[in-house]
């Protein structure tokens, strides 16, 4: 029988109860058990913490953890709040979510493509006006980060007509159809011939802020930004002022610097903003228990952690 696994999250009791039921579903043989409910003992032994934005300071009255696994695929707190401990963190690698993320970027690649933000304003109006379509094989969609939801998105991008280019921080073999760039001056030609750019980049010291002012103006004239990736990379401040300069058109964001999105941003107001409340890539219990299992299974065969997070690189 193997020692207790240590379940720590933020969630809701329901959320709780639902990520627990799909957890004893994929893992029968195993005893997973809420922090709160484990005995002293239980705390000392266990080894393998399941976790969803836990709070740290129960995380250190688990002393003799040997790794992680987060529920989450973005690490950027765990990263911060328990990085330094020097225990591994193995992050969650789901094809599910890639596929959602993946559709997600296609739905709003489609609603900017389609110039339906202006026949949301047109229709305010009681405008009636046909504005010049512009096909996929003309529009260029640049993806910044192409990892895991980023190479996903691409392939779905490619698939569906769109010219693709794609950022990412070492240079690396992009998908078939995919103009692959790295580097700081992949980055300049990449928002430089965008008409969409999608952020699809971990919160790291290196990308926090990356989309400042100096950054945006670069952008193609009239471009569009969907930011599905972290908050902090996009300066909301710059934005605004890109919105309201014409130098982009329009911006679709899922993620922002404080969630909950505040009542008094001046996003949720603008005409050119979408807010979306996170739900771009939604992490379902069932899809992300039978990854965690799957990494589980292998440790307990093999005694080996499952790739963990690099912590010095941020992601
Ligand atoms: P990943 O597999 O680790 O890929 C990250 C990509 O970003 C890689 O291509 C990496 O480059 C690139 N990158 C990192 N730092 C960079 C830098 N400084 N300059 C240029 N490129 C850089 O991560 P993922 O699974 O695709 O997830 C990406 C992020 O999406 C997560 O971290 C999370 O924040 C976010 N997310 C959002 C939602 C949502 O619902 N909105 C859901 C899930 C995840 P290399 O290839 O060179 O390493």
């Amino acid at each position: 029988m193997s020692e207790t696994i240590a379940f720590l999250g933020n969630l809701d009791a329901e959320e709780e109860a639902d990520f627990l039921a799909a957890l004893a579903a994929s893992l029968p043989e195993e005893t997973i058990r809420p922090f709160r409910l484990l005995s002293a003992q239980e705390r000392e032994a266990a080894r393998i913490a399941i976790v969803a934005n836990p709070d740290p300071a129960e995380v250190a009255q688990l002393p003799n953890l040997a790794w992680i696994h987060s529920l989450w695929a973005g690490v950027e707190r765990l990263v911060r709040d328990l990085g330094a401990s020097g225990v591994p963190i193995v992050r969650l690698i789901d094809p599910e979510l890639a596929r959602t993320m993946a559709e997600a970027v296609l739905a709003w690649t489609y609603y900017l493509q389609r110039d339906m933000p202006a026949y949301r304003r047109q229709q305010e109006a009681g405008t009636w006006r046909q504005l010049a379509y512009r096909p996929p094989g003309e529009t260029t969609i640049g993806i910044l980060g192409l990892g895991t939801l980023g190479s996903a998105a691409a392939e779905r991008l490619v698939g569906a007509g769109f010219r693709v280019a794609a950022w990412s921080r070492s240079p690396k073999a992009a998908p078939p159809g995919v103009t692959g760039f790295s580097g700081p001056e992949g980055l300049a030609g990449l928002l430089a011939s965008s008409d969409v750019a999608v952020c699809l980049l971990p919160l790291t010291e290196e990308t926090r802020g990356l989309l400042d002012a100096g950054r945006l103006s670069t952008m193609k004239p009239g471009a569009a930004l969907i930011n599905f990736g972290r908050g902090p990379i996009v300066a909301t401040d710059a934005l605004l002022a890109a919105l309201d300069g014409g130098r982009l058109s329009h911006a679709v964001l899922d993620v922002f610097e404080v969630e909950p999105l505040p009542a008094e941003s001046p996003l949720w107001r603008h005409p050119e903003v979408t807010v979306l409340p996170h739900i771009s890539g939604p992490t379902t219990p069932a899809s992300s228990a039978a990854i965690v299992a799957g990494n589980l299974r292998a440790y307990r065969a093999t005694g080996r952690i499952p790739q963990a997070v690099d912590v010095a690189r941020g992601y």
